[in-house]
């Protein structure tokens, strides 16, 4: 991995020297309509899902997105690929505004643009080979390979992440899971994309298998130089492969920096409990490392905190509040009343704190590089427009059921508190 030196913050993002970047995001913003009654839908609010984000994606390197569940994280990919619409902001891509793009152009675009992701419902298609599924894209995108090379390029790209290429007619079942993603992966690269955008690639397999999918990724990242995002809701899973790391907290990016800034140098309160919490394989080192507490659940998109987002989780917050009812000072008011921006608080990269600080968490070799151990449920692949489309309908269909009685119920429960009070 080439470890890149960083840029002077420009306000709002830091990135890589050199080449312009491959994708370029400006004040993304995602609000979803939240509805009630099942009749008669009224839209009683707007989940915050993705609020004012901003990076650089520069070409050839790995960007990790790390945040908790429901911070915002597959709602970027989703919208960057069009699969729901921007409520506001741009995407630069090729010099163009992907969120301008008309359906045909945004289908080219997807073509240069691959998703690999985590499909909790279905596997790959049963009923295809592997090799026509890694041919599926050339059906869809036209005109890239001759039909009668395309066999040869099967078997060439199978070879290349790590698969027998005599398997070329086995079908989907017949392969184990992290086997399975090497298809997905196999698939993406059959149209020489310039950006992958993976959601959680990694999350659903077995730690063994973890570690091998990230160094395949890697590999071939540095082997082609496609641009990667790489999501994971665990800051130990991208540590191995990130150039840059943005984490975020409530449709917020909330510090942005290299690799070794985020790591070694953490000034977000968040940040530096997101590290803490990140599983130490060695008891050793693990009774040594300092666990700062990241209390509570995340709190409702619909109904975001005043101030700072964090603050009714910030442990930096209730110590100053601590510190401030002995001696009398205020400092607290400020998260409460102010939303900090992420911007340069006189550190080498930019977060969003009033109250920035470098705190070394645990020595970078300390941290490990894959996540907790789930069970390998092989569920991870890569698909294109109808089918991204129909898995992510279904998925969504689900989670937004689920999500928004919760979200109903947190503004509700904040309206019958602001009549009580007032
Ligand atoms: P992450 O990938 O970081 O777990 P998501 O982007 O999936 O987070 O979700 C962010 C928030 O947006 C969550 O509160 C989620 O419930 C909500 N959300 C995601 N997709 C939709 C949707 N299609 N409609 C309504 N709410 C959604
Ligand atoms: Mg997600």
């Amino acid at each position: 991995m080439p470890s890149s030196e960083p840029r002077p913050s420009q306000g709002m993002t830091v990135g890589r020297q050199g080449d312009g970047p491959a994708l370029e995001v400006r004040n993304l913003v995602k609000h979803f309509p939240l509805t009630k009654g099942i009749v008669f839908k009224r839209t009683v609010g707007q989940i915050q899902a993705v609020d004012d984000v901003s990076f650089e994606l520069y070409p050839g390197e790995t960007l990790g997105l790390v945040g908790e569940s429901g911070s915002g994280k597959s709602t970027v990919a989703r919208t960057l690929l069009r699969l729901h619409e921007p409520t506001s902001g741009e995407a630069i891509f090729q010099g163009q505004d992907l969120f301008k793009l008309s359906a045909s152009d945004m289908r080219a675009a997807r073509r240069d643009i691959q998703m690999i992701f985590q499909d909790p419902y279905s596997s790959l298609n049963p009923r295809m080979t592997v090799g026509d599924i890694v041919a599926e894209p050339w059906r869809i995108h036209t005109g890239i390979l001759p039909r009668n090379e395309q066999r040869g390029r099967v078997s060439e790209l199978l070879e290349l992440v790590g698969l027998n290429p005599d398997h070329i007619n086995r079908f989907p079942h017949q392969f184990s899971g992290g086997q399975r993603q090497r298809i997905g992966v196999a698939r993406a690269l059959a149209v020489n994309p310039s950006v992958i955008i993976a959601d959680e690639p990694v999350s659903a397999l077995d730690v063994s298998v973890q570690a091998q999918v990230v160094n395949l990724l890697e590999d071939i990242q540095e082997e082609f130089g496609i641009a990667f995002l790489f999501i994971a809701h665990d800051l130990s899973v991208v540590r191995h492969i990130a150039d840059r790391v943005a984490v975020m907290y409530l449709g917020r990016m909330i510090e942005v920096g290299t690799e070794e800034q985020i790591y070694e140098r953490p000034v977000h309160p968040y940040t530096q409990a997101l590290l803490s919490a990140a599983p130490i394989a060695d008891p050793k080192r693990r009774a040594e490392s300092e666990r700062i507490l990241l209390e509570g659940d995340l709190p409702s998109p619909a109904d975001p905190p005043s101030g700072c987002r964090f603050r009714t989780r910030c442990w930096l917050f209730n110590q100053m509040r601590d510190e401030d009812e002995a001696t009398g000072g205020n400092r607290t008011e400020k998260c409460i009343t102010d939303d900090p921006r992420l911007e340069d608080g006189g550190f080498d990269h930019p977060s969003a704190c009033h109250y920035p600080q470098e705190r070394h968490i645990i020595a970078s070799a300390e941290v490990d590089r894959v996540a907790a151990v789930r069970p390998d449920d092989s569920k991870m692949v890569v698909r294109d427009d109808r089918e991204i489309e129909d898995a992510v309908k279904k998925e969504e269909d689900a989670q937004i059921e689920a999500a928004e009685a919760k979200h109903v119920e947190a503004l509700e429960s904040r309206k019958a508190k602001t009549i009580d009070e007032t």
